[in-house]
């Protein structure tokens, strides 16, 4: 059976490096938690992440607004926020109530705050292979590939899932380090025929137990993207039991890729911390 690839391990690793870095670095770095409304999952996730953040000598600047809160209210925080020297990072938590504009309001973060790497500055650096923040959880995803030794260079990956969070700059940073790179989506023909040509299968499709044994080639890396609360716990994309049998190595759920996004928006936070103000151009976007 899969070797498996321990998630909660690696992210502690990362999350020392980080608080060593903030410890050895004059600037304390502020990390602003934007929540908006009731969403029960997100108020978990901002809760665990202030929580690691606090722990790591991270200053919490977290704000929490009604479901009611206009886009001009928050528009305004988001620019405040942007302005405050001793805020260095500005993290919005997504889904936003339907009546606010996502997009529009991320569009606000200055790119050297930008700790989750969605900003259009930090996605467009990132398809050119240029420095800048890079989106959370696919940036955990390599690390834990990193630490676990496995190569990437002329290895077939295949990515399931094209999101603008997940499965597209994951698809982006296994390009960069020369992976050779299948997205699959919702309207992919024969997934399973696609997803058994990967040495290093990443899952990020949010259906549970999307990915059974047959799609898997024997011996490939499994890496379960996918959160889904169910009556029996957490659970996966992947058919864990199952693919267990074939895969060479998978990540757990939970304790698999959920730990390592949290730590890399740590390390993140501290890389957010060192860089000057406009380093990637945001005066002259918003201007
Ligand atoms: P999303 O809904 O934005 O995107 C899902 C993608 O899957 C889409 O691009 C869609 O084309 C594709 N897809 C849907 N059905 C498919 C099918 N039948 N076959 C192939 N592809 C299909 O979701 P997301 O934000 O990318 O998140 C994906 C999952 O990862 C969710 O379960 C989410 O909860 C989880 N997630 C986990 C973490 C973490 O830290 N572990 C972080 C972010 C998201």
């Amino acid at each position: 059976t899969a070797k498996i690839l321990d998630g909660r391990l690696v992210a502690e690793q990362v999350v020392a490096r980080a608080a060593g870095e903030i410890a050895a670095s004059d600037r304390v770095p502020g990390l602003a938690t934007v929540l908006v409304g009731d969403d029960p999952a997100s108020a978990i996730y901002v809760r665990n992440k202030r929580r690691r953040c606090v722990a790591a000598g991270i200053r919490d600047l977290h704000r929490k607004f009604g479901a009611d809160v206009t886009q001009d209210e928050l528009a305004a925080a988001i620019h405040a926020l942007g302005d405050d020297p001793g805020v260095t990072g500005i993290l919005l938590q997504l889904p936003l109530p339907p009546h606010l504009d996502a997009a529009a309001l991320v569009s606000l973060i200055p790119p050297e705050k930008d700790v989750d790497g969605l900003t259009e500055t930090s996605a467009g650096r990132l398809a050119l292979g240029r420095p800048g923040l890079r989106p959370c959880t696919p940036l955990g995803v390599l690390e834990l590939l990193d630490a676990h030794g496995i190569a990437l260079s002329g290895a077939e990956a295949v990515v399931v899932g094209r999101s603008n969070l997940v499965g597209k700059p994951m698809a982006q940073l296994l390009l960069r380090r020369d992976a050779t790179v299948t997205v699959c989506h919702s309207r992919t023909r024969d997934l399973a025929a696609a997803c058994r040509r990967a040495d290093i299968l990443i899952v990020a499709a949010g259906l549970p137990g999307l990915i059974t044994a047959d799609a898997v080639k024997p011996g490939a890396t499994v890496i379960d993207v996918g959160i889904h609360r169910t009556p029996d716990g957490l659970r996966g994309d992947v058919d864990f039991t199952a693919v267990r049998t074939v895969a060479g190595a998978i990540t757990p759920v939970p304790g698999g890729v959920g730990p390592m996004t949290i730590a890399m928006l740590l390390a993140n936070t501290a890389t957010a911390a060192r860089l000057p103000a406009n380093a990637y151009g945001a005066t002259f976007l918003s201007s």
